[in-house]
């Protein structure tokens, strides 16, 4: 079996926490899908070897919650400066009828190409573009460009058995499915993609799109049961902003996670995405059951819904992890943007909530704020937690071979005293020098294998056209 030897990187970042968040390498072997080594190295004969000079090496980002089909769907001028549920009208459920097969094939390769070249390997996409009688099949073209990129995908398959508003006035692509077709495609796609694996490329996950509004309450606790009698994780968005409060308490009669509690959607097996707002009660829940997250801080912050209480929600042990949610609602949609973005907005949730001794309060350097290694561990480390993917997200050896390699070749990493938090505390685009998935090399200077970037833009180009004409 041949080997690559990663040889003499400046920095290794494990994706661990304290003193386990680096590793002195320099070195890194990979056999087969796998790490086999990290330390001093010499090369074997006939080894494949790939200069890490002057270059820091990360685990492959891990993102636990994605749109993709919204990749052809950003900055829409009705919807850009609107908070979310006036967003999701103007822009996402206006535009979704639209997708037919090659828009959202388009769509999907955008999105998994900005991820895959800031160095994410994993992508959860939340999808919920199903319909009664769709003439193609979303979920199988998702695993296709995935399995084309070299990627791992984990389809969050989601969708709705009831909507708002009267079925008769909806055009065919916005009608719900009955939950027998629901379930019964959630069947379907674990017979055909779901691998179990700690190292699997393929993964399918129940997730409804939204557990107040998308289903009966007994219908979740039917999915909760189905998911979990097939070996399945679930998925779902949950208390984005108050408005979300409000809704869930005047039809519900209390708080968001309550309700999902009551509906046996809590646990170790489940990570909903923002978790903005929360009461104390809801942040113990979360905490106790061991539901995980997935932190968004640009679509939160585009979308002017607040900063998840992500400090309170880690003490209260809830498995952090990071999603870039959809281009719609962050047209930021890379790992690298999304982690430095988490790292500024924690911190400044953190310094909001000082207050002056003379007042009472700690003053500034008390507050409990994020550091750099932790928005790491969350972007890489939590994300494989909260998917259950047990070999990747952290470099040790025996762990799956998914690395990200960045040149730090731009100006803005120069001058840095550590390099190795140069992607997180610098932000930009880091060149990428190679992006390793369960040991293939998908990417090679900045170049995914099989992409053609300029046919990709001329597609894109077309397709926005033809979304802007209706
Ligand atoms: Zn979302």
């Amino acid at each position: 079996m041949t080997t690559t030897l990663i040889r003499n990187a400046a920095a290794i970042v494990t994706g661990q926490r304290g003193a386990a968040s680096r590793s002195a390498g320099p070195d890194i072997r990979i056999r087969g899908n796998f790490i086999e080594a990290i330390g001093q190295l010499t090369p074997e004969p006939g080894e494949r070897v790939v200069d890490a000079t002057d270059c820091v090496v990360y685990p492959a980002w891990v993102n636990t919650h994605h749109h993709l089909f919204q990749s052809l769907i950003k900055g829409d001028a009705h919807g850009l400066d609107l908070p979310l549920t006036a967003w999701l009208a103007a822009t996402p459920y206006r535009f979704r009828a639209a997708f037919d097969e090659g828009l959202f094939r388009t769509a999907v390769r955008i999105g998994l190409l900005e991820l895959a070249l800031s160095g994410c390997g994993t992508v959860a996409d939340h999808n919920y573009l199903y319909y009664p009688g769709m003439p193609f099949d979303s979920s199988a073209i998702l695993f296709e460009e995935a399995e084309r990129m070299g990627l791992r995908m984990v389809l969050c398959r989601g969708g709705a058995t009831k909507v708002r508003q009267l079925e008769a006035e909806l055009p065919q692509a916005l009608r719900p499915e009955s939950l027998d077709a629901f379930l019964g495609d959630v069947q379907r796609l674990t017979k055909l993609y779901h691998d179990a694996s700690p190292n699997a490329m393929r993964r399918v996950v129940m997730a409804p799109t939204t557990p107040p509004y998308s289903m009966a309450p007994a219908e979740l606790v039917e999915c909760a049961r189905t998911a979990r009698s097939l070996g399945l994780r679930l998925h779902s968005h949950l208390s984005e902003t108050v408005g979300y409060q409000d809704s869930v308490h005047s039809m519900h009669g209390m708080s968001p996670v309550r309700f999902v509690a009551e509906h046996e959607w809590l646990g170790s097996d489940v990570w909903f995405a923002h978790l903005v707002k929360l009461d104390a009660e809801e942040i113990a829940l979360l905490g106790s059951t061991g539901t995980g997250i997935a932190h968004c801080p640009q679509s939160n912050g585009r979308l002017g819904s607040g900063i998840a209480p992500i400090l309170a929600l880690q003490a209260a042990g809830v498995p952090i992890s990071m999603g870039v949610d959809g281009a719609a609602s962050n047209e930021a949609a890379d790992m690298i943007s999304e982690v430095h973005a988490a790292w500024l907005m924690q911190r400044a949730a953190a310094g909001e909530r000082n207050q002056p001794v003379y007042r009472g309060g700690q003053g500034e350097g008390e507050s409990t704020a994020v550091s750099a290694d932790d928005v790491v561990a969350w972007g890489t480390s939590g994300g494989a937690k909260v998917l259950g993917l047990d070999a990747i997200g952290t470099l040790a050896p025996s762990m799956a071979a998914d690395i990200a390699l960045y040149a730090l070749d731009d100006p803005r990493y120069f001058g840095l005293h550590d390099v190795a938090v140069g992607p997180v505390a610098s932000g930009g685009r880091p060149g990428l020098k190679g992006l390793w998935v369960n040991g293939q090399r998908v990417v090679e200077d900045d170049v995914l294998r099989g992409v053609d970037v300029g046919e990709l833009r001329s597609e894109a180009r077309g397709a926005v056209r033809r979304l802007m004409v209706g």
